[in-house]
Parts: C-alpha cells; structure tokens; sequence
C-alpha cells in the first residue's frame, strides 16, 4: 500500500510539472501574440514637482490585460519578454504610444519611459529613439529614460555610451529603484545621470522608521550634491508625502498622488487633488 501511495505521489508531481509547464508555454505564446497584434496598453503614471505643486510629468507603466478578466503584471511579463527576445518591441510600442501622446500636450508635459538594460547596448535604441522623436516632431527635452540599477552593473558594454547619446541629445536620465541594488557610488561618478528615483521601500517606512527617513533624506542630499534631483516613488498618503518633503526630495510619485491610468484618460493641466497643505506628522518610531 506504501509504494502505491508513493508511486501516484510522484505521478502527481510530474503532472504538476508538466501543467506548470504547459502554463507557461501557453503564456509565452499568448505573450508573442499579444506584442504582435499591439494590444499591450500604456498607462501614465502622475509625479509631482513640490516645487511648483504642479504635475508636470508622468510615467510610462505598460499593461497587459490577458483576454478580459486576467490581468498580468509587468513585473511577470517583462522578465518573460526579455528571456524570449521580445523587450525590444514591447519598448518600441511603449515608446510610439507615449511619443504620440507627448505631441498632444502641451510643451510643458514630460514623459519617462522604462528601458531595460537588453534594450540597450548595440546603439539601435538610440538611433530609434532620437529618429522616433524626430518624426513625432518632439523635443527630447520632454523625454526622460529610466533605468534600474542593474544596468550599472553591465559593464563595459555598450549600454552606457546607448545611455549617454541621449543625454546628450537632451534626454533626461534616471536611476530607478534607487537604494535597492547593488550600485555603488563609485557608478555615479563614472555615469551621468540626471535624477535618482528612491525606491518604495523606503518611502513606505518614512513616516514611521526613522532609519528610512535618514536613507530618504540622505539620498536626497546626494542627489543635490551631485546636482541631480531625487523622486520619491510609493508615496501613498499624506504622511509619506509630509514627510519626504522634509527630506528634500524633489518630486512625489504614489497612489496618494495618482494612480497609473490610460494615457488617453490624461487630461493636459492634471492637477492634484488631495491637500498640499500638509498635516505635520512627527517621524516616529525611533529604532532600538
Ligand atoms: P517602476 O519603474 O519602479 O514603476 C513603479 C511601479 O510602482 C509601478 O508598478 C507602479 O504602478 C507602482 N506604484 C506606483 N505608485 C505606487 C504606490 O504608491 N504604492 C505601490 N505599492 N506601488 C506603486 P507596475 O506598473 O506594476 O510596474 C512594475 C515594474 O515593471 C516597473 O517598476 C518597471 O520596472 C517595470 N515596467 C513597467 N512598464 C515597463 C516598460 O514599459 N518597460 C520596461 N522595460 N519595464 C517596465
Ligand atoms: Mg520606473
Ligand atoms: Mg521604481
Ligand atoms: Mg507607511
């Protein structure tokens, strides 16, 4: 009776295996097909100048709403379309979307757009950003080009020059995600970069840890020492956003202050609309 039980243990198992497997396949195939067709969708994502106290960019974030009720997050699909040799199209159809939005709005509106470090390196995105650019008759000044911390790491490739090639052109450059990986300093100084955007979780905490409030406010001073600006990301109600205006941070960016929605539903002059006169919060909850 043991070794029956066991032996339809192990059939199970590989049947398990064997539909994962299955699983995946059918996405990846529905992934190529959906690239194919263009029917990914591009959301816009509100930041915030607290100077100003205008919105006066957004993000890219691009969506994938498998048949009617799955949604599939980037953070699964966009690993999965750089394993399969598909992350080019899928930034190209990002960068056509939000290039053909940017020249409905009015000049004063900015866009960032997610690249990934595969997109990079053979100097083809360059070249296509700046022809796109010129053909949508958009000033690179209105485009900034995101890119986590990992594509420091690729060294020695030609990532950075990609990268540089559109600073100079007049693309703004940021470094998302920032205090996660696995950077070093030392990279700030080799590459150039325009802004630092610090990462969620240290936002989260700001209000509450004063540990992740001396992060928050430490890279904010580094940002300015190296003349860059730093964005707070996950800014998600009216502490957070207290309190990393007292750290210095440039701009917000969160559910508090708008969440990611088509970039057709963008209305030129977005304004935001919860309070800026802030509630001050004390940064409590001292560490032992
Ligand atoms: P990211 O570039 O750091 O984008 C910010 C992510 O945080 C977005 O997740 C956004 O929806 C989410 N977010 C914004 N505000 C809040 C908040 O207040 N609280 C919380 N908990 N989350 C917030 P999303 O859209 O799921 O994207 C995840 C990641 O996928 C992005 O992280 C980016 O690395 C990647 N990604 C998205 N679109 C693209 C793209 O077009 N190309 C590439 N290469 N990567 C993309
Ligand atoms: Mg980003
Ligand atoms: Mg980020
Ligand atoms: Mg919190």
């Amino acid at each position: 009776k043991a070794k029956d039980e066991r032996g339809s243990f192990f059939r199970l198992y590989d049947a398990e295996i064997a539909s994962e497997e299955a699983e995946r396949r059918r996405v990846k195939s529905d992934l190529i097909q959906v690239v194919q067709s263009r029917g990914l969708e591009v959301y816009g994502q509100p930041i915030l100048n607290l100077a100003t106290r205008q919105v006066d960019h957004f993000e890219a974030l691009v969506r994938w709403q498998n048949g009617s009720t799955q949604f599939i997050p980037p953070s699964n699909f966009i690993p999965l379309a750089e394993e399969i040799g598909l992350i080019s199209e899928v930034g190209d159809f990002v960068l056509h979307e939000v290039l053909e939005h940017l020249s409905c709005w009015p000049d004063t509106l900015k866009a960032c757009i997610n690249v990934s470090v595969l997109q990079l390196g053979d100097g083809r995105f360059a070249e296509n950003v700046l022809n796109s650019l010129s053909r949508q008759n958009v000033s690179p000044l209105r485009l900034e080009v995101e890119v986590t911390e990992s594509i420091l790491m690729e060294h020695g490739s030609g990532a950075h020059a990609d990268l540089q090639r559109l600073r100079t052109a007049g693309i703004t450059l940021a470094l998302d995600d920032f205090g996660i990986g696995f950077s070093s300093l030392g990279y700030l100084q080799e590459m150039r970069f325009d802004k630092l955007k610090i990462d969620r979780k240290f936002v989260s905490e700001v209000d509450t840890s004063s540990g992740s409030a001396a992060i928050v406010r430490s890279i904010s001073d580094l940002a300015k020492s190296l003349q860059m600006t730093c964005t707070a990301e996950g800014v998600e109600n009216a502490g957070h956003l207290y309190c990393i205006e007292q750290c210095g941070c440039d701009y917000a960016q969160g559910f508090h202050i708008g969440e990611p929605v088509p970039l057709s539903q963008i209305e030129p002059g977005f304004v935001f609309a919860g309070g800026l006169e802030h509630v001050p919060i004390e940064v409590q909850g001292r560490e032992p």
